[in-house]
């Protein structure tokens, strides 16, 4: 199975903002965008304008990267938004927070979405009661997510819930804690997301 392998903070730096990457480092002055916000590089500090193709190119891959989706599978969510009705940059962003590996990150049983992609994979992760271990897998209105019996002992994932909780959940999730478990109540709208992307950028460079 493909995976994106770069440095994760090197990634943030070539966007120039916070993908939260990293779990627990990220809401730390360890950051390195508190640090050294310049791309990574010989060149990285050189100040140059970006081209109308450069701007958009630069926000797919920052959404790719905040996602964890790869340049394929990315492409094929784009096409499947496109098809659908509606407006084809609120149909991505929204297919993105769908994903399981997301949910499961959304609802703090991983720190960061890889972890919670990880976590998926191992067959921590139960929808409706059933073992599913497809990141990509997309979670339906009104579908309960959970931790698996085996897994609720974890340590990693009740640390990560705990620094969830003190974070507060999306409105579009019902949590319960205790219980470690989950509803996906519904969608979320495009004004409930990340207001830091541009999403319109994606299309343009996917309509050329
Ligand atoms: Fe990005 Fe997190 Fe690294 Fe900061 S600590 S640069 S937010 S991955």
């Amino acid at each position: 199975m493909a995976r994106n392998l770069a440095p994760k903070c090197k990634q943030c730096r070539r966007e120039g903002e916070k993908l939260f990457l990293k779990g627990v480092k990220c809401f730390s002055d360890k950051c390195a965008i508190e640090r050294r916000n310049y791309p990574p590089g010989q060149h990285g500090q050189k100040k140059g304008r970006l081209s109308d193709y450069g701007v958009q190119l630069r926000e797919k891959q920052k959404v790719r990267r905040i996602y964890g989706v790869l340049e394929k599978q990315f492409r094929r969510i784009y096409k499947a938004a496109d098809r659908s009705r509606g407006i084809t940059g609120d149909n991505l962003l929204q297919a993105l927070e769908c994903r399981l590996d997301n949910i499961a990150y959304l609802m703090g049983f991983g720190s960061s979405r890889a972890e919670a992609r990880q976590i998926v994979r191992h067959n921590c992760i139960l929808v409706n009661g059933k073992s599913i271990n497809i990141p990509a897998y997309l979670v339906k209105n009104g579908d309960v997510v959970e931790v698996s019996t085996k897994a609720k002992n974890q340590l990693r994932i009740k640390a990560s819930l705990d620094a969830a909780n003190n974070r507060n959940f999306p409105s579009w999730i019902d949590m319960n804690i205790k219980e470690m478990k989950g509803v996906f109540k519904n969608r979320p709208d495009r004004a409930d997301l990340s207001s830091t992307i541009n999403e319109s950028l994606v299309v343009e460079l996917y309509s050329k």
